[in-house]
């Protein structure tokens, strides 16, 4: 799955490049990634026993500064996977005009089986072994599945012991004690909804009468939904892991929130709990979900869901991307042919970088800003972004996604070149 992930992934750079002219040595740098590392950390864990972990950290591109990116831990982390998700963090800070290229890190584990003082020590020996290719100034760090603000504040603090300064530049996401950004917390979610909303107009539609979808009920999900329900959205299903819920006259999004912080999934929550009576619904697959007749689906869960088997099941009229890669590429263009309108993931889920970008410059200057400040910031990005990409989509008559990552290479174009080209040669000699 990991090694189709970043073909794919460079099937979307295919797409965009004939709409571009920069040179060709700056398409054949991108084709790969600059820098990829594996290790092998050693753990003691509780019982006495010594396990060794596989981690990898990749840093695809640099040539708009540092490499910014998460660390994942899951079952499922290899080498193929990070490379792909460095890949898309390169275009996606392209797109938002950070001053970052793309990385990845991550570790292959089960987070779950590990106890807390195990996942610590493993999250020490992680930035021990990755120490001499990462810092505020070269690579940066952040949460990423599975990974939260205290693992980043240990790994912040390792780094600190390791430099014998303190370095809260090197990794974004942290705790606010340690130097982290208010607004971190839900800044994917409302990096989503300032696009939404900048967007609706063109789409012609009214918050009241548009009806949502949201696969996925996690982190960003979660925060997305209620952020919607409250500006009058009519937010009718929702899903987790073990299924989802649906409601024609739409979902009561706080309490199921609520409820779900207290139990482990929305079925559960949702049918025991007293929520059933505020509101009457029916029990959904996540398939089901994905093919309901709705204005907005947004898949807020994994990659890879909407493929080729169940795309002729899709019915919105528009897709946002808050998940990476959960729309493969023939997949999208069986929902081009169809009309249907996919708002990319390097745009719509950008908030988290975003603000992770904020975060960075506030380690930096030393000054920290309210949580008006990070949001009004935030807005002006992703709205900015938004309109030029949709202005490149209607003048090129383009998708939105392909419209991204020409926005994204005329940067990144632009940056390579900066630094040297074979245009500077005529017939082999130096012009
Ligand atoms: P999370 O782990 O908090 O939430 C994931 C949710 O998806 C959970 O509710 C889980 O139960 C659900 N889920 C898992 N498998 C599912 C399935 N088959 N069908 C339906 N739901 C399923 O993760 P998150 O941080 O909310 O991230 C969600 C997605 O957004 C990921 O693709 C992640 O890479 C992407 N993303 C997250 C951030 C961020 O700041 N957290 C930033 C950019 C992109």
């Amino acid at each position: 799955m990991s090694e189709s992930l970043l073909s794919d992934a460079g099937k979307r750079l295919q797409a965009a490049m004939k709409y571009v002219s920069i040179s060709e040595d700056a398409i054949e740098r991108l084709k790969y990634p600059k820098f990829s590392l594996n290790v092998s950390i050693p753990v003691r864990m509780d019982d006495g026993s010594l396990k060794i972990f596989q981690g990898y950290r990749v840093r695809y591109d640099d040539t708009r500064g540092p490499g910014k990116g998460g660390v994942r831990y899951h079952p499922n982390v290899s080498l193929d996977e990070v490379q792909s998700l460095a890949f898309w963090m390169t275009f996606k800070c392209a797109v938002l005009n950070l001053p970052f290229g793309g990385a990845k890190g991550g570790i292959t584990l089960n987070p779950k089986a590990l106890s807390k003082l195990e996942l610590e020590r493993l999250s020490r020996g992680y930035i021990d072994a990755i120490a001499d290719f990462i810092g505020p100034d070269v690579d940066i760090l952040a949460p990423d599945v599975y990974t939260n603000a205290m693992v980043m504040g240990w790994m912040m603090d390792q780094y600190s012991i390791i430099r014998r300064q303190i370095s809260p530049a090197v990794v974004t996401g942290k705790p606010l004690t340690m130097g982290g950004s208010v607004g971190r917390d839900g800044a994917t979610a409302a990096g989503a909804y300032f696009v939404i909303e900048s967007i609706l107009p063109k789409l012609d539609l009214i918050p009241q009468q548009t009806t949502v979808a949201i696969q996925g009920f996690g982190k960003v999900g979660s925060v997305l939904a209620e952020l919607l329900a409250i500006a009058g959205y009519k937010v009718v299903a929702v899903s987790d892991s073990q299924g989802g819920i649906y409601a024609k006259k739409g979902l009561d999004i706080p309490s199921i929130r609520q409820y779900k912080a207290s139990s482990q999934g929305i079925k559960a929550v949702y049918c025991e709990g007293s929520v059933c009576n505020i509101v009457e619904h029916e029990v959904l697959t996540n398939q089901e979900l994905l093919a309901l007749d709705v204005d907005i689906l947004i898949p807020a869960a994994l990659e890879n869901q909407i493929t080729e088997e169940n795309v002729d099941s899709i019915k919105a009229k528009y897709i946002f991307e808050v998940a990476n890669g959960p729309i493969t590429s023939a997949a999208d263009k069986v929902l081009e042919s169809k009309g249907i309108m996919v708002f990319p993931d390097i745009l719509a889920n950008a908030g988290g970088v975003t603000v992770s970008y904020f975060e960075w410059v506030q380690n930096r200057s030393g000054l920290y800003w309210t949580l008006e400040e990070v949001n009004q910031r935030l807005r002006q990005k992703m709205v900015e972004e938004s309109k030029q990409i949709w202005s490149i989509s209607q003048e090129l008559a383009i998708s939105l996604r392909t419209a991204a990552y020409v926005h994204a290479l005329n940067r990144l174009g632009e940056a390579l070149s900066a630094k040297g080209t074979r245009d500077y040669y005529i017939n082999g000699r130096v012009s």
